[in-house]
């Protein structure tokens, strides 16, 4: 029933749930292996359209990334979708990973062209025996097997290496041609931003699913490079809310929460019912944010 999510809040016509994902990175140690683990367990019983797992610039996490996908695979009921970039591969090396992904049995992989070898910021040069693009990857794992549901990445801020918010739809309409079934926005915190661009997006004939990203400010100075590097605005209002906390971590984190909450029921307010999490690989406010949500833990799908 729709009232019995949140009475006081649209939902459209025909949709009774919320679908979350929630995205992690693959640990580097021991210590960042048992924050991950807490994190999915804690997580997991909100039942999630699926988990992501991030690949490393440069393909560094390749085994890490793997690992983690595998372990959640093999230990709980979640599904996995597990990040691809085209970056320092050759065809080969990249169809081998798809397939070993398929034998295990992932069938969800988010694919994405990666940042430049030097680092975000320089310039993109396409590995000579490589997938040029990331529409070339998206053809490349649909041809592998038909069966993999292939996300891809949007930017409703335009990406740093499109010339314009047109170019980088031209660029999501080929994903789409190549098989891609959906798109995970790059985080933003002005929700118009993402209205205005779903709006060109639906111009062009794109229907796929546009799921916004939603990055829980856990940390404002880590955050605002963040932002830079992936060509994502901070507002002032932003900066204003957090200025004067670096050393009050408590206060702080109920403002993270605050803001987060305020851009997650706004967009819950104007239609919206898929959201995607970047956890950052802590749980408490996406927790939080997801019980504002409606959502509620099922006790079949606890880790
Ligand atoms: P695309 O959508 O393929 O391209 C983005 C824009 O750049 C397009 O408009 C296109 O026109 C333009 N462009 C592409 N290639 C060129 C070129 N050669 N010259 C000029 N312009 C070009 N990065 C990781 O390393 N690992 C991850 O796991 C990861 N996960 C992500 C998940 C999400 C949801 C998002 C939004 C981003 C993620 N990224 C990840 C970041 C992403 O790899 C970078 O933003 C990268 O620079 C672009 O890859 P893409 O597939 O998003 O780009």
């Amino acid at each position: 029933m729709i009232s019995a999510l949140r009475p006081s809040r649209f939902m459209p016509p025909g949709h009774n749930r919320i679908d979350v994902s929630f995205e992690f990175f693959p640990p580097k140690d021991e210590a960042m292996e048992k924050t991950l683990w807490e994190s999915v367990t804690r997580l997991a019983p909100l039942n999630p359209d699926f988990v992501s797992v991030t690949y490393g610039a440069g393909g560094t996490t390749r085994e890490r990334t793997h690992a983690t996908v595998k372990r959640i695979l093999n230990e709980t009921s979640l599904t996995p979708a597990a990040h691809l970039t085209c970056v320092s591969a050759t065809r080969d090396e990249i169809d081998g990973i798809v397939r070993q992904y398929h034998e295990v049995g992932v069938r969800h992989i988010v694919a994405l062209r990666g940042d430049p070898a030097g680092g975000a910021g320089t310039k993109y040069t396409a590995h000579p025996g490589g997938y040029a693009t990331s529409a070339e990857l998206v053809a490349g794992i649909k041809r592998i097997s038909p069966n993999f549901d292939v996300s891809v990445s949007a930017y409703p801020e335009r990406h740093p290496d499109s010339p314009t918010v047109d170019a980088d739809i031209d660029m999501l309409k080929a994903k789409v041609d190549a098989g891609a079934t959906r798109a995970i926005t790059q985080f933003f915190f002005e929700n118009d931003l993402y209205f205005r661009y779903l709006d060109r997006v639906r111009a062009r004939g794109i229907d796929i699913p546009v799921i916004p990203g939603i990055l829980p400010v856990q940390n404002f100075k880590a955050a605002t490079n963040f932002a830079a590097r992936a060509g994502a605005s901070v507002p002032a209002w932003l900066a204003e809310r957090f200025h004067g906390l670096d050393d009050d971590p408590a206060t702080r984190k109920l403002i993270a929460a605050a803001v987060a909450a305020e851009q997650a029921l706004d967009l819950l307010d104007r239609g919206v019912t898929s959201f995607h999490f970047y956890t950052m690989n802590r749980a408490d406010l996406v927790y939080a944010i997801c019980h504002l949500l409606g959502l509620r833990p099922s006790v079949q799908q606890a880790a």
